[in-house]
């Protein structure tokens, strides 16, 4: 495992099970766990989000043709579990195992866009 030491910027190689590094060049300590945990995939994935739940704020105002809907759906589907990948990947650099509200959005993301194409099919 590699992580820069917030202090003085110097690149330190640290056990995977550490928690609390100290750094050899500066002596700053500081703890391991969620540091750089970078948000971009979260970012991204709640993007996706929004896209994928488009209608409940877009169909009051515009109603439009509903395959327009089912489309942004899915391509938000598609962003949301592509973010969340990227979460947890992130988060596995930087030795953070916790993924539980990763998993639990993808499921509810994964399970929206089964109904909808389901719905698809019927229509
Ligand atoms: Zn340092």
């Amino acid at each position: 495992m590699l992580s820069d030491c917030p202090g003085c910027n110097v690149q330190i190689r640290f056990p995977h099970d550490a928690s609390i590094i100290r750094c050899p060049e500066c002596g700053e300590t500081f703890s391991i766990k969620g540091l750089h945990a970078n948000p971009r995939g979260w970012r991204i994935a709640l993007f996706g989000t929004l896209l994928t739940f488009n209608y409940y704020f877009t169909f009051p105002f515009i109603y439009s043709d509903i395959l327009v809907f089912v489309f942004l759906s899915l391509v938000g589907t598609s962003v949301t579990l592509g973010g969340l990948m990227m979460s947890v990947n992130d988060k596995r650099r930087v030795g953070n195992g916790f993924y539980l509200l990763e998993a639990a959005l993808a499921v509810v993301v994964a399970g929206h866009a089964y109904v909808i194409m389901s719905m698809g099919s019927i229509s």
